[in-house]
């Protein structure tokens, strides 16, 4: 079930595939010839572990979540804090492998698609530091909308650029950046921000996110355990989930938990359910073969209160090991979302995003449940300081809306 690399055919099942224009087919495959190579090069590997420690922070901690595990009197928790990243998130592990290789295979110019700019950020942030030209297409809306991060990108130096087809979101940002990629691919490299896309982008993203998983077999070992019993993590596109359960899809006692975004009600538009709804069906959009919430090849509008997991598709691999029964979808809502957010500050003092939170919010479910030998782990995919603004208002909507117009003031005051 795990994927060697060398024998890696872009397929899960009837997933993934290479459904692009056809001038990107040898650029694409350019790639994946090259990721093979590099995935054996010890130059290659070494460099990239160096970068990981000495500019990610890695290895990120496992921490045994004591007080939530006493709180809620089942299962043990454990959180892999990848809350503690540089840029707060999983995203920098992705973006810090395919920028590399980029740089390796002599491109100059990274260009990306951002939704909510944390993979914006995440590119932005490592083509700084490895001195590459980086454009960012994103959606008029979404820019709008998440202008702190657009602040940061700019501060790394990347151009953002504003695309305004469609409905000005992700969707339209990802058709824009290989529209724009298929003109110029001599020095330019399109660095994907979750595991799906054309092949290579799903083996490729899983891979250099596995480091997650990696570190967590390893850290349960330190502390004197086998396995995990639970490991959970919440689902996007499915980067960080992947990353961290790839060590583990062999591993049959444990049990993989995915967790979509339940939003506010299951009609569609109010949620991002691809997994457990009958509303997405299959079809080959932007690249690859798999679940989407779609209507003839176009996507459906989605909800959730986390910009993160408000996606219509699905890594092909995950939609393929879902099918076969060996990660078991869940989701969670909005509501429970908040409600987790409030548990693990106060309980663990940790501020986890509201993306994470949708994990968290499983386990608080399941953990009661359990027996108290029993471990879940469960992913924090990044930090929740970025949403302040919803997280704010959801709790305390008065103080926060007096705050931000003080602020206006005294901004306009010049103080
Ligand atoms: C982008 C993001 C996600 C969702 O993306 P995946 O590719 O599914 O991991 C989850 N958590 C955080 C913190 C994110 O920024």
């Amino acid at each position: 079930m795990k994927q060697d690399i060398e024998n890696m055919t872009g397929y899960f099942g009837e997933y993934g595939g290479r459904y692009v224009d056809e001038a990107l087919i040898p650029v694409l495959k350019e790639i994946e010839d090259f990721f093979k190579k590099s995935m054996k090069d010890q130059e290659f590997l070494n460099e990239l572990e160096s970068i990981q420690k000495s500019f990610i922070g890695r290895p990120t901690p496992l921490l045994y979540a004591e007080n939530a595990t006493e709180a809620l009197g089942g299962a043990k928790i454990y959180l892999k804090l990848e809350c503690l990243a540089n840029t707060g998130a999983h995203k920098i592990n992705n973006a810090i492998g395919q920028a590399l290789l980029a740089k390796k295979m002599g491109r100059t110019r990274i260009i990306a698609e951002t939704g909510a700019g944390q993979h914006g950020v995440a590119t932005a942030c490592i083509c700084a530091r490895l001195g590459l030209d980086c454009e960012i297409y994103m959606g008029q809306t979404d820019i709008e909308r998440q202008r702190p991060n657009v602040f940061w990108m700019e501060m790394f130096g990347a151009k953002v650029v504003p695309v305004t087809c469609g409905t000005k979101t992700l969707t339209d940002a990802v058709d824009e950046a290989f529209r724009v990629w298929v003109t110029r691919t001599e020095d330019t490299y399109y660095l994907i921000g979750s595991a799906l896309g054309p092949a290579p982008y799903p083996d490729m993203v899983r891979e250099f996110q596995s480091v997650i998983g990696k570190e967590v077999k390893s850290q349960f070992k330190q502390i004197g355990k086998e396995l995990p019993d639970v490991m959970i993590a919440c689902v996007g596109g499915g980067s960080n989930s992947i990353g961290f359960f790839s060590e583990f899809l062999e591993e049959e006692s444990v049990q993989l938990i995915g967790v979509e975004a339940g939003g506010t009600g299951s009609s569609v538009g109010e949620h991002a359910v691809r997994m457990t709804t009958d509303q997405s069906s299959v079809n080959c959009i932007q690249g690859y073969k798999s679940k989407f919430l779609q209507e003839n090849g176009e996507l459906l509008p989605t909800h959730s209160i986390s910009a993160g997991l408000d996606y219509a598709g699905i890594g092909p691999q995950l939609a393929y090991l879902g099918e076969k029964g060996r990660i078991t979808f869940s989701s969670a809502k909005d509501t429970e979302v908040i409600e987790a957010v409030k548990f693990f500050a106060k309980h663990e003092g940790i501020i986890p995003a509201l993306e994470s939170s949708h994990a968290l919010a499983e386990a608080i479910k399941i953990a009661p449940t359990l027996d108290q030998s029993k471990s879940i782990v469960v992913n924090v995919s990044g930090r929740g300081d970025k949403d302040i603004f919803i997280t704010s208002k959801a709790i305390d909507e008065g103080k926060w809306f007096n705050f931000l117009e003080e602020e206006l003031e005294r901004h306009k005051l010049g103080q």
